[in-house]
C-alpha cells in the first residue's frame, strides 16, 4: 500500500514513510492511493473476534509490506492489553436502538488512546529497523499530551517533550502527563497561553538545524496511522448491531475530523453505514458547512467539550480530497484560498456530495448540560460532556429503524466540573488512576521563550543518548 499527499507535490510513501513524516512536504495530507475492500464475508469473517485480533485484520492493508502481519497482530494484543475493559471497546445499551461506544477505557481515559497505544509501538518498531532516534515535541491544552506520553513512554528509539501552559490545564489533565516518570519523558510548563505552546513547537521544526539535530518528530492528529488504527471499532460496533446484514448509523462529536473520518473510512471500505452525524459545541464551523457551504474561521470560544475546541478541523482537507474527485491541483489551491482568506466555499456538486455523507449537528454548552443530566436520570448513564454531545446528536436524527452508535470518547471522571454542574456530584477516578492526585510531579518551567525551551530540549535528551 503506497500514499499520496492531497496536494499532489510529495513523493508516494509506504506506511513507515507515512508514520514517521505526519505532514506531507508540500503541506499536504496522506491518504491510501486506494481503499482497502471488506466484503460481507470478510466482514462476517470478523465476526467475534477479540478486539486486537479484528483491529490488526483490519489495519493490515493498510500497513502492507512494511509491518509483518504477525508483528502488528503482537503490536495490537499488546496495546489493548493496557485497556481497563475485558471487550476493549464496549457497547453500552441507553435506549432502544442506541448504544454508546465506549472509546474511553484506555490509560489516559480518552479515545486517543486506541490509535496512541499503537502508534508508540509502531513508531518504536519502524525506528529501531531503520536505526533511529527521535525525539517527539508537542504541545497540548489537554488530551492530546497525555495520550502521548502513555505511548510512548519507555520506547527504546524516542524520547517525548510536551509543552503545556503553566496553570492552564486542568489538575486532572496535567497530572496524567507530570506523574509519569519514565526516563524518556519530559513536561515543560510554559509561561503562556496554549498557543504560544504551539507557536514554539512550529518554531522549533522551522528550525532546521535544531530539527536536525534532534531529529524532530509530531504525532499530531493528522498523522494517517492514528486513523487507520480508529477504523476497527467503528467495524466492531457496526458488526456487534447486526451488520453487514443490517445497516448502521454512527454519531461522533468532533473537532480535528480525524474520528469521523475514520468512521467515513469504514463506510468507504464496505461496512454498511446508512448515517454518519458530525457532532459539535459552539465552536461549529463543520455543522456551518454542512448547512450552508459556508466554511469559515471565527474566533474559538471555550466550551464545557475543551477537547473540540478548534477554529479548523485539519483532517476536513482529506475528505475535501474525496470530494474533489482526488484532485490534488483543486484540493490544494481550494486550502490556499481557505488560509488566505479563512473561508472555503467549494464547488455546489461537491457540497451536495458531502451533505448526502454527513448530518451536522450542533450543542451550546446549556444543552449539553441539559443532556448529561437527562442521560444521568433517564438512563443511569454518565456521559462526559463529549460524549453527551455525540449522544444527543443520535437522538435529534430523524428516526430512521438503524441502529444507532455515539461514539462515547472521554471518561466522565475527566471532566469532573461540568458533571457536578449537570448532576451535582464529582464522579471517581478509575482504580487505575487514583492515585493520580497523590503522585508527586515533574516537569520544567520554562519562560515562552525559543532558546530557553530548547535548551531544556537539549538538556533531556543528551542525558538519554
Ligand atoms: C480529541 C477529542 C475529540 C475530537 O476528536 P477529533 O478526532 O479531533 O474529531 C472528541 N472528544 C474527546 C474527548 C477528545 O479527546
Amino acid at each position: 500500500m503506497f500514499y499520496t499527499s492531497t496536494r499532489g507535490h510529495s513523493a508516494r510513501q509506504d506506511f513507515a514513510g507515512v508514520l514517521l513524516h505526519g505532514l506531507a512536504e508540500d503541506g499536504g495530507l496522506y491518504m491510501p492511493e486506494s481503499w482497502p475492500h471488506l466484503s460481507h464475508a470478510d466482514l462476517r469473517g470478523l465476526r467475534g473476534l477479540p478486539y486486537a485480533d479484528l483491529a490488526a485484520r483490519v489495519i493490515a492493508p493498510f500497513t502492507g509490506d512494511t509491518i509483518p502481519f504477525e508483528t502488528l497482530l503482537g503490536f495490537c494484543r499488546d496495546a489493548y492489553a493496557g485497556f481497563h475493559h475485558p471487550a476493549t471497546v464496549p457497547l453500552v445499551q441507553l435506549e432502544t436502538g442506541l448504544w454508546a461506544l465506549e472509546l474511553f477505557h484506555g490509560p489516559t481515559l480518552a479515545f486517543k488512546d486506541v490509535a496512541m497505544q499503537l502508534l508508540g509501538r509502531l513508531f518504536d518498531h519502524v525506528l529501531a529497523e531503520r536505526g533511529q532516534r527521535i525525539t517527539i515535541v508537542g504541545a497540548t491544552s489537554g488530551d492530546t499530551g497525555s495520550a502521548a506520553i502513555e505511548a510512548c513512554r519507555d520506547r527504546s528509539q524516542l524520547d517525548i517533550v510536551i509543552l503545556h501552559p503553566a496553570g492552564r490545564t486542568s489538575e486532572v489533565q496535567r497530572r496524567q502527563m507530570t506523574t509519569v516518570h519514565a526516563p524518556n519523558v519530559a513536561n515543560i510548563a510554559v509561561d503562556g497561553n496554549f498557543d504560544d505552546c504551539q507557536d514554539l513547537v512550529k518554531a522549533m521544526f522551522a528550525d532546521a538545524d535544531f530539527r536536525r539535530e534532534m531529529q524532530l518528530a509530531a504525532v499530531n492528529s493528522i498523522n494517517w496511522a492514528r486513523i487507520a488504527a480508529q477504523i476497527p471499532y467503528y467495524v466492531a460496533a457496526a458488526l456487534a448491531v447486526g451488520a453487514p446484514e443490517r445497516e448502521v448509523a454512527f454519531s461522533v462529536p468532533t473537532g480535528n475530523f480525524g474520528n469521523v473520518l475514520a468512521a467515513w473510512a469504514a463506510r468507504r471500505m464496505g461496512l454498511p453505514v446508512g448515517r454518519l452525524t458530525v457532532a459539535s459545541n459552539h465552536n461549529d464551523i463543520l455543522t456551518r458547512f454542512l448547512a450552508g457551504n459556508d466554511m469559515s474561521v471565527r474566533t474559538v470560544a471555550p466550551s464545557l467539550s475543551p477537547s473540540m475546541d478548534i477554529g479548523v478541523s485539519s483532517n476536513f482537507e482529506r475528505l475535501l480530497f474525496e470530494l474533489l474527485g482526488r484532485d490534488p491541483t483543486l484540493t490544494a489551491s481550494t486550502m490556499q484560498g481557505f488560509r488566505a482568506t479563512g473561508r472555503m466555499e467549494v464547488p455546489h456538486a461537491a457540497w451536495q456530495h458531502a451533505r448526502a455523507l454527513f448530518h451536522g449537528f450542533r450543542l451550546d454548552d446549556a444543552g449539553t448540560t441539559a443532556e448529561i443530566a437527562r442521560l444521568h436520570t433517564e438512563c443511569g448513564y454518565l456521559a462526559d460532556p463529549h460524549t453527551a454531545i455525540g449522544i444527543a446528536a443520535a437522538r435529534a436524527m430523524p428516526c430512521a429503524p438503524l441502529p444507532t452508535i455515539a461514539a462515547a470518547t472521554a471518561h466522565p471522571a475527566k471532566f469532573p466540573d461540568a458533571m457536578q454542574l449537570a448532576t451535582g456530584s464529582r464522579p471517581a477516578l478509575p482504580p487505575h488512576l487514583a492515585h493520580l492526585y497523590e503522585s508527586p510531579e515533574k516537569y520544567t518551567r520554562a519562560a515562552c521563550d525559543l532558546g530557553e525551551v530548547q535548551a531544556a530540549i537539549r538538556a533531556f535528551a543528551s542525558r538519554n543518548h
